[in-house]
Protein backbone atom coordinates (compact mmCIF):
# COMPACT_ATOMS: atom_id res chain seq x y z
CA UNK A 1 0.00 0.00 0.00
CA UNK A 2 1.43 3.65 -0.97
CA UNK A 3 0.13 7.21 -0.63
CA UNK A 4 -0.90 7.95 -4.37
CA UNK A 5 -1.18 11.28 -6.11
CA UNK A 6 -4.94 12.33 -6.04
CA UNK A 7 -7.21 15.67 -5.97
CA UNK A 8 -5.86 17.15 -3.20
CA UNK A 9 -2.18 17.78 -5.17
CA UNK A 10 -3.91 19.55 -7.86
CA UNK A 11 -1.78 22.22 -8.67
CA UNK A 12 -4.09 24.53 -10.31
CA UNK A 13 -5.59 24.95 -6.21
CA UNK A 14 -5.59 27.78 -4.61
CA UNK A 15 -6.64 29.50 -1.26
CA UNK A 16 -8.41 32.16 0.47
CA UNK A 17 -5.43 32.80 2.25
CA UNK A 18 -3.00 35.15 -0.04
CA UNK A 19 0.18 33.95 1.49
CA UNK A 20 -0.15 30.13 0.10
CA UNK A 21 -1.09 31.70 -2.91
CA UNK A 22 3.03 33.74 -3.34
CA UNK A 23 4.98 31.99 -5.50
CA UNK A 24 7.93 29.84 -3.83
CA UNK A 25 5.95 29.81 -0.44
CA UNK A 26 6.77 26.52 1.37
CA UNK A 27 3.17 26.65 2.01
CA UNK A 28 0.55 26.81 0.02
CA UNK A 29 -2.80 24.60 0.11
CA UNK A 30 -0.78 21.44 -1.30
CA UNK A 31 1.24 21.10 1.50
CA UNK A 32 -0.81 21.29 4.95
CA UNK A 33 2.12 20.43 7.32
CA UNK A 34 1.33 19.68 10.78
CA UNK A 35 3.54 21.28 13.24
CA UNK A 36 2.84 22.49 17.25
CA UNK A 37 2.37 26.11 18.44
CA UNK A 38 2.32 28.98 21.30
CA UNK A 39 0.76 32.34 21.41
CA UNK A 40 1.65 35.14 23.51
CA UNK A 41 -0.12 35.00 26.81
CA UNK A 42 -1.83 31.71 26.06
CA UNK A 43 -0.16 28.87 27.79
CA UNK A 44 -1.26 25.62 26.08
CA UNK A 45 0.51 24.29 23.09
CA UNK A 46 -1.61 23.59 19.97
CA UNK A 47 -1.64 21.78 16.92
CA UNK A 48 -1.63 23.92 14.23
CA UNK A 49 -1.74 23.27 10.29
CA UNK A 50 1.05 25.63 7.73
CA UNK A 51 -1.08 27.84 5.32
CA UNK A 52 0.77 30.35 3.12
CA UNK A 53 2.54 32.82 6.25
CA UNK A 54 -0.79 31.58 8.44
CA UNK A 55 -1.32 28.68 10.98
CA UNK A 56 -4.70 26.75 10.86
CA UNK A 57 -5.35 26.34 14.89
CA UNK A 58 -7.19 22.67 13.87
CA UNK A 59 -9.01 22.61 17.28
CA UNK A 60 -10.59 25.94 17.50
CA UNK A 61 -11.42 25.36 13.36
CA UNK A 62 -12.88 22.19 14.66
CA UNK A 63 -14.61 23.68 17.75
CA UNK A 64 -16.29 26.54 14.94
CA UNK A 65 -17.70 23.87 12.94
CA UNK A 66 -15.08 24.33 9.95
CA UNK A 67 -14.72 20.54 9.39
CA UNK A 68 -18.72 20.11 9.75
CA UNK A 69 -19.30 17.93 6.50
CA UNK A 70 -15.87 16.44 6.72
CA UNK A 71 -17.29 12.46 8.36
CA UNK A 72 -16.22 10.47 10.65
CA UNK A 73 -12.46 10.00 10.32
CA UNK A 74 -11.84 13.59 9.32
CA UNK A 75 -13.57 13.98 13.10
CA UNK A 76 -11.50 11.51 14.78
CA UNK A 77 -8.20 13.00 13.33
CA UNK A 78 -9.21 16.49 14.42
CA UNK A 79 -10.27 15.66 17.61
CA UNK A 80 -6.48 13.69 17.92
CA UNK A 81 -5.52 17.22 17.85
CA UNK A 82 -6.69 18.33 20.94
CA UNK A 83 -3.58 17.80 22.85
CA UNK A 84 -0.27 19.16 22.84
CA UNK A 85 1.80 16.76 20.36
CA UNK A 86 0.83 15.43 17.35
CA UNK A 87 1.60 11.74 18.70
CA UNK A 88 -2.25 10.98 19.10
CA UNK A 89 -2.73 12.32 15.09
CA UNK A 90 0.26 9.95 14.31
CA UNK A 91 -1.25 7.00 16.34
CA UNK A 92 -4.17 7.00 13.58
CA UNK A 93 -4.25 5.52 10.27
CA UNK A 94 -3.35 6.86 6.70
CA UNK A 95 -6.73 6.83 5.84
CA UNK A 96 -7.53 9.37 8.66
CA UNK A 97 -4.83 11.41 8.19
CA UNK A 98 -5.78 11.61 4.49
CA UNK A 99 -9.43 12.33 6.00
CA UNK A 100 -7.95 15.33 7.91
CA UNK A 101 -6.22 16.86 5.13
CA UNK A 102 -9.19 16.90 2.96
CA UNK A 103 -11.49 18.57 5.79
CA UNK A 104 -8.35 21.14 5.98
CA UNK A 105 -7.83 21.58 2.25
CA UNK A 106 -12.41 22.05 1.83
CA UNK A 107 -12.28 24.91 4.36
CA UNK A 108 -8.92 26.08 3.34
CA UNK A 109 -9.75 26.51 -1.04
CA UNK A 110 -10.48 29.79 -2.65
CA UNK A 111 -14.44 30.27 -2.27
CA UNK A 112 -15.01 27.88 0.54
CA UNK A 113 -17.90 28.57 2.29
CA UNK A 114 -16.52 27.04 5.60
CA UNK A 115 -13.75 30.21 5.49
CA UNK A 116 -15.62 32.13 8.41
CA UNK A 117 -14.88 29.17 10.48
CA UNK A 118 -11.55 28.54 10.35
CA UNK A 119 -9.14 29.87 12.76
CA UNK A 120 -6.06 31.21 11.98
CA UNK A 121 -2.96 32.94 13.76
CA UNK A 122 -0.35 34.49 11.59
CA UNK A 123 3.07 32.74 12.19
CA UNK A 124 4.72 36.32 12.66
CA UNK A 125 2.29 36.04 15.91
CA UNK A 126 3.37 32.48 17.42
CA UNK A 127 6.06 30.44 18.54
CA UNK A 128 6.88 27.42 17.34
CA UNK A 129 6.85 24.27 19.88
CA UNK A 130 8.48 20.51 19.47
CA UNK A 131 5.76 19.18 17.51
CA UNK A 132 6.47 15.30 18.84
CA UNK A 133 6.97 13.60 21.70
CA UNK A 134 9.72 11.89 20.46
CA UNK A 135 9.77 8.35 22.30
CA UNK A 136 12.86 7.23 20.50
CA UNK A 137 15.24 8.55 17.83
CA UNK A 138 17.32 6.55 15.33
CA UNK A 139 19.93 7.89 13.10
CA UNK A 140 20.63 5.97 9.83
CA UNK A 141 23.54 6.36 7.55
CA UNK A 142 22.20 5.81 4.31
CA UNK A 143 24.00 7.94 1.80
CA UNK A 144 26.29 5.96 -0.22
CA UNK A 145 28.39 8.74 -1.03
CA UNK A 146 28.83 10.12 2.57
CA UNK A 147 29.97 6.94 3.91
CA UNK A 148 32.56 6.53 0.94
CA UNK A 149 33.62 9.71 1.60
CA UNK A 150 34.02 10.10 5.37
CA UNK A 151 35.65 6.05 5.20
CA UNK A 152 37.85 7.58 2.92
CA UNK A 153 39.01 10.00 5.32
CA UNK A 154 39.89 6.94 7.92
CA UNK A 155 40.78 3.89 5.31
CA UNK A 156 41.19 5.45 2.01
CA UNK A 157 42.19 1.59 0.80
CA UNK A 158 38.28 0.57 1.93
CA UNK A 159 36.24 3.37 2.42
CA UNK A 160 32.91 1.40 2.64
CA UNK A 161 32.62 -1.61 5.28
CA UNK A 162 31.36 -5.16 3.64
CA UNK A 163 28.13 -5.03 5.24
CA UNK A 164 27.16 -1.18 3.72
CA UNK A 165 25.52 -2.54 0.54
CA UNK A 166 23.26 -4.83 2.74
CA UNK A 167 22.30 -3.36 5.69
CA UNK A 168 20.63 0.36 6.10
CA UNK A 169 23.16 0.77 8.47
CA UNK A 170 21.85 2.82 11.82
CA UNK A 171 22.44 3.67 15.81
CA UNK A 172 20.14 4.45 18.41
CA UNK A 173 20.53 7.85 18.46
CA UNK A 174 19.31 9.85 21.95
CA UNK A 175 15.41 11.40 22.08
CA UNK A 176 15.71 13.31 24.87
CA UNK A 177 18.23 15.77 23.07
CA UNK A 178 16.00 16.68 20.31
CA UNK A 179 15.21 20.24 19.72
CA UNK A 180 13.02 22.65 18.19
CA UNK A 181 15.05 24.46 15.11
CA UNK A 182 15.90 27.71 16.43
CA UNK A 183 17.30 26.24 19.77
CA UNK A 184 20.95 27.75 20.64
CA UNK A 185 23.70 24.65 20.13
CA UNK A 186 25.80 24.57 22.94
CA UNK A 187 29.22 23.86 22.02
CA UNK A 188 30.17 20.54 23.84
CA UNK A 189 32.66 19.17 25.98
CA UNK A 190 34.13 16.00 25.38
CA UNK A 191 37.33 13.67 25.79
CA UNK A 192 38.96 13.89 22.33
CA UNK A 193 43.13 12.30 21.81
CA UNK A 194 44.02 13.74 18.99
CA UNK A 195 46.71 11.52 17.05
CA UNK A 196 49.22 14.66 18.01
CA UNK A 197 48.91 14.12 21.76
CA UNK A 198 49.88 10.98 23.80
CA UNK A 199 46.84 11.29 25.95
CA UNK A 200 43.31 12.34 26.32
CA UNK A 201 41.52 15.44 27.56
CA UNK A 202 38.18 16.95 28.67
CA UNK A 203 37.71 19.55 26.48
CA UNK A 204 35.21 21.70 24.33
CA UNK A 205 34.94 20.45 20.96
CA UNK A 206 37.28 22.03 18.59
CA UNK A 207 35.55 20.13 15.69
CA UNK A 208 32.03 20.97 15.71
CA UNK A 209 30.22 20.23 12.61
CA UNK A 210 26.28 19.57 10.83
CA UNK A 211 24.95 16.81 9.51
CA UNK A 212 22.46 17.84 6.85
CA UNK A 213 19.57 15.13 7.08
CA UNK A 214 16.16 14.46 6.62
CA UNK A 215 14.17 12.71 9.13
CA UNK A 216 10.94 10.79 8.95
CA UNK A 217 8.10 9.76 12.03
CA UNK A 218 6.61 6.34 12.54
CA UNK A 219 3.01 6.81 12.50
CA UNK A 220 0.74 3.75 13.00
CA UNK A 221 3.62 1.80 14.95
CA UNK A 222 3.98 -2.30 15.14
CA UNK A 223 3.76 -4.28 18.03
CA UNK A 224 6.96 -5.98 19.45
CA UNK A 225 7.71 -8.91 17.84
CA UNK A 226 6.04 -7.94 14.54
CA UNK A 227 7.69 -6.52 11.62
CA UNK A 228 6.94 -4.19 8.87
CA UNK A 229 7.10 -5.65 5.50
CA UNK A 230 8.06 -3.34 2.72
CA UNK A 231 5.24 -2.86 0.99
CA UNK A 232 3.66 -1.72 4.27
CA UNK A 233 6.28 0.89 5.30
CA UNK A 234 4.92 4.05 3.37
CA UNK A 235 1.59 4.26 4.86
CA UNK A 236 3.39 3.64 8.22
CA UNK A 237 5.07 6.71 8.01
CA UNK A 238 3.26 9.77 9.08
CA UNK A 239 5.64 12.68 7.66
CA UNK A 240 8.98 13.94 6.93
CA UNK A 241 11.20 17.00 8.36
CA UNK A 242 14.56 18.34 7.95
CA UNK A 243 16.95 17.05 10.78
CA UNK A 244 20.52 18.87 11.67
CA UNK A 245 22.35 15.77 13.31
CA UNK A 246 25.20 18.09 15.11
CA UNK A 247 28.35 16.30 15.84
CA UNK A 248 31.25 16.90 17.98
CA UNK A 249 34.45 14.81 14.88
CA UNK A 250 37.10 15.21 17.63
CA UNK A 251 35.08 13.31 20.39
CA UNK A 252 33.21 11.06 17.47
CA UNK A 253 36.92 9.89 16.61
CA UNK A 254 38.19 8.53 19.93
CA UNK A 255 35.22 7.35 21.24
CA UNK A 256 33.36 5.53 18.46
CA UNK A 257 34.93 2.41 18.36
CA UNK A 258 33.99 -0.72 18.90
CA UNK A 259 30.30 0.62 19.34
CA UNK A 260 29.59 3.42 17.15
CA UNK A 261 28.34 7.10 17.83
CA UNK A 262 27.74 8.34 21.66
CA UNK A 263 28.43 11.62 23.14
CA UNK A 264 29.72 13.05 19.71
CA UNK A 265 26.23 13.11 18.29
CA UNK A 266 23.58 13.00 21.72
CA UNK A 267 24.25 16.79 23.08
CA UNK A 268 21.64 18.13 20.72
CA UNK A 269 20.18 17.41 17.60
CA UNK A 270 17.37 20.05 15.49
CA UNK A 271 14.52 19.33 13.98
CA UNK A 272 12.02 22.11 11.62
CA UNK A 273 8.98 23.16 13.42
CA UNK A 274 6.88 21.73 10.25
CA UNK A 275 6.36 17.69 9.73
CA UNK A 276 5.45 17.37 5.88
CA UNK A 277 2.85 14.56 5.60
CA UNK A 278 3.78 11.47 3.70
CA UNK A 279 0.55 12.14 1.63
CA UNK A 280 1.42 15.95 0.41
CA UNK A 281 4.92 14.30 -0.81
CA UNK A 282 3.03 11.85 -3.10
CA UNK A 283 3.88 13.91 -6.32
CA UNK A 284 7.44 14.08 -5.83
CA UNK A 285 8.00 9.90 -5.44
CA UNK A 286 10.29 8.35 -7.91
CA UNK A 287 12.18 5.37 -8.09
CA UNK A 288 14.49 3.82 -5.24
CA UNK A 289 18.46 4.67 -6.06
CA UNK A 290 19.89 2.38 -8.86
CA UNK A 291 22.22 0.76 -7.44
CA UNK A 292 25.32 0.52 -9.70
CA UNK A 293 25.99 -2.38 -11.95
CA UNK A 294 27.54 -5.37 -9.54
CA UNK A 295 26.42 -3.78 -6.66
CA UNK A 296 23.92 -6.66 -4.73
CA UNK A 297 20.33 -6.45 -4.72
CA UNK A 298 18.91 -5.93 -1.27
CA UNK A 299 17.58 -9.29 0.51
CA UNK A 300 14.23 -10.33 -0.35
CA UNK A 301 12.54 -8.49 3.29
CA UNK A 302 13.79 -4.72 1.94
CA UNK A 303 13.12 -5.31 -1.59
CA UNK A 304 9.76 -4.76 -3.70
CA UNK A 305 8.41 -3.67 -6.86
CA UNK A 306 6.96 -0.75 -5.55
CA UNK A 307 9.87 0.33 -3.53
CA UNK A 308 11.40 0.20 -6.63
CA UNK A 309 9.33 2.12 -8.56
CA UNK A 310 8.55 4.69 -5.57
CA UNK A 311 10.75 4.24 -2.95
CA UNK A 312 12.54 7.16 -3.20
CA UNK A 313 11.56 10.95 -2.96
CA UNK A 314 13.04 13.97 -5.05
CA UNK A 315 13.18 16.83 -1.94
CA UNK A 316 16.00 19.31 -2.97
CA UNK A 317 17.96 20.28 0.28
CA UNK A 318 20.64 23.24 0.64
CA UNK A 319 22.48 24.59 3.95
CA UNK A 320 23.41 28.04 4.34
CA UNK A 321 25.99 29.16 6.82
CA UNK A 322 26.07 33.21 8.55
CA UNK A 323 28.77 34.09 10.43
CA UNK A 324 28.91 36.30 13.29
CA UNK A 325 30.90 38.87 10.96
CA UNK A 326 28.43 38.32 7.91
CA UNK A 327 25.36 39.05 10.62
CA UNK A 328 27.15 42.03 11.81
CA UNK A 329 27.57 43.29 8.27
CA UNK A 330 24.46 42.80 7.18
CA UNK A 331 25.42 39.97 4.66
CA UNK A 332 23.65 37.31 3.37
CA UNK A 333 24.13 33.64 4.37
CA UNK A 334 26.57 31.50 2.23
CA UNK A 335 25.62 28.38 0.13
CA UNK A 336 27.45 25.95 1.76
CA UNK A 337 25.77 22.88 -0.21
CA UNK A 338 22.75 21.64 -2.13
CA UNK A 339 21.84 18.17 -2.02
CA UNK A 340 18.99 15.87 -3.08
CA UNK A 341 17.22 13.22 -0.80
CA UNK A 342 17.19 10.86 -3.70
CA UNK A 343 20.35 9.90 -3.65
CA UNK A 344 19.90 8.16 -0.51
CA UNK A 345 20.99 4.35 -1.19
CA UNK A 346 18.48 3.03 0.56
CA UNK A 347 14.71 4.69 1.19
CA UNK A 348 12.93 5.67 3.96
CA UNK A 349 10.32 2.47 3.74
CA UNK A 350 13.62 0.41 3.80
CA UNK A 351 14.52 1.82 6.45
CA UNK A 352 11.72 1.61 8.65
CA UNK A 353 11.29 -2.34 7.93
CA UNK A 354 15.10 -3.18 8.56
CA UNK A 355 14.11 -1.32 11.98
CA UNK A 356 11.66 -3.55 12.59
CA UNK A 357 12.90 -6.37 11.14
CA UNK A 358 14.19 -7.96 14.10
CA UNK A 359 10.75 -7.14 15.80
CA UNK A 360 11.68 -4.34 17.33
CA UNK A 361 8.23 -2.00 17.66
CA UNK A 362 8.26 1.67 16.20
CA UNK A 363 6.11 3.67 18.41
CA UNK A 364 3.71 6.88 16.69
CA UNK A 365 5.73 9.46 16.77
CA UNK A 366 9.54 7.47 16.55
CA UNK A 367 12.02 9.48 14.89
CA UNK A 368 14.35 8.14 12.33
CA UNK A 369 17.02 10.21 10.34
CA UNK A 370 18.27 9.32 7.09
CA UNK A 371 22.11 9.92 7.85
CA UNK A 372 23.73 12.97 6.03
CA UNK A 373 22.69 13.90 2.73
CA UNK A 374 25.90 13.74 0.70
CA UNK A 375 25.21 13.26 -3.29
CA UNK A 376 27.78 12.46 -6.12
CA UNK A 377 29.22 15.78 -6.75
CA UNK A 378 31.49 18.00 -4.32
CA UNK A 379 28.89 20.96 -3.80
CA UNK A 380 26.30 18.21 -2.61
CA UNK A 381 28.34 16.86 0.49
CA UNK A 382 26.22 17.39 3.57
CA UNK A 383 28.71 18.02 6.60
CA UNK A 384 31.60 20.11 6.86
CA UNK A 385 34.07 17.21 7.49
CA UNK A 386 33.36 16.23 3.87
CA UNK A 387 33.90 19.41 2.67
CA UNK A 388 36.82 20.44 3.72
CA UNK A 389 37.89 17.17 4.12
CA UNK A 390 38.29 16.99 8.06
CA UNK A 391 39.69 20.86 7.95
CA UNK A 392 42.50 19.84 5.24
CA UNK A 393 40.53 21.95 2.90
CA UNK A 394 38.85 25.07 4.14
CA UNK A 395 35.79 26.94 3.10
CA UNK A 396 36.55 30.36 1.60
CA UNK A 397 33.89 32.87 2.69
CA UNK A 398 33.22 35.74 0.46
CA UNK A 399 33.95 38.15 3.21
CA UNK A 400 37.69 36.68 3.40
CA UNK A 401 36.97 34.49 6.49
CA UNK A 402 37.72 30.55 6.65
CA UNK A 403 36.02 27.82 8.44
CA UNK A 404 37.28 24.76 8.79
CA UNK A 405 34.52 23.71 11.28
CA UNK A 406 31.82 25.93 12.74
CA UNK A 407 32.99 28.54 15.53
CA UNK A 408 31.08 30.42 18.11
CA UNK A 409 28.26 32.96 16.66
CA UNK A 410 27.63 30.57 13.65
CA UNK A 411 24.62 30.44 12.11
CA UNK A 412 23.07 26.97 10.28
CA UNK A 413 20.40 27.25 7.87
CA UNK A 414 18.88 23.76 6.47
CA UNK A 415 16.02 24.19 4.22
CA UNK A 416 14.39 21.78 1.47
CA UNK A 417 11.35 21.26 -1.19
CA UNK A 418 10.24 19.44 -3.56
CA UNK A 419 9.11 21.23 -6.87
CA UNK A 420 8.61 19.18 -10.86
CA UNK A 421 6.61 20.20 -13.67
CA UNK A 422 3.02 19.34 -13.37
CA UNK A 423 2.94 19.93 -9.64
CA UNK A 424 2.81 22.83 -6.73
CA UNK A 425 5.59 23.57 -5.17
CA UNK A 426 6.12 22.50 -1.21
CA UNK A 427 8.71 23.49 1.07
CA UNK A 428 9.73 21.85 4.74
CA UNK A 429 10.48 25.13 5.80
CA UNK A 430 13.84 26.05 8.27
CA UNK A 431 16.04 24.16 10.42
CA UNK A 432 18.35 26.59 12.05
CA UNK A 433 20.58 26.76 14.85
CA UNK A 434 23.60 29.30 16.23
CA UNK A 435 26.52 27.83 18.24
CA UNK A 436 26.83 29.20 21.52
CA UNK A 437 30.22 28.80 23.46
CA UNK A 438 30.82 25.83 26.11
CA UNK A 439 30.55 26.48 29.57
CA1 LIG B 1 24.02 11.53 11.35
Amino acid sequence: MTVHVNETHDPSLESWVAGANVAGTDFPIQNLPFGVFKTAGAEAERVGVAIGDQIVDVLASRDAGAFEPAGDEAATAAQACAGPTLNPLMALTPSHWSALRRALQAALVDGSELRDKVVLVPMADAEMCLPVDIGDYTDFYCSIYHATNVGKLFRPDNPLMPNYKHIPIGYHGRASSVVLSGTPVKRPKGQVKPPTEDAPSFVPSRLLDYELEVGFFAGTGNELGESVPLDESDARIFGFCLVNDWSARDVQGWEYQPLGPFLAKSFITSIAPWVVTNEALAPFRIPAFERAEGDPQPLPHLDSEQNRKLGGVDMQLEVHLLTPKMREAGEQPFKLSTGNFKHMYWTAGQMMTHHSSNGCNLRPGDLMASGTVSGPTPESRGCLLEITRRGAEPVDLPNGEQRKFLQDGDELMLSGWCEKEGAKRIGLGLCTGVVVPAE
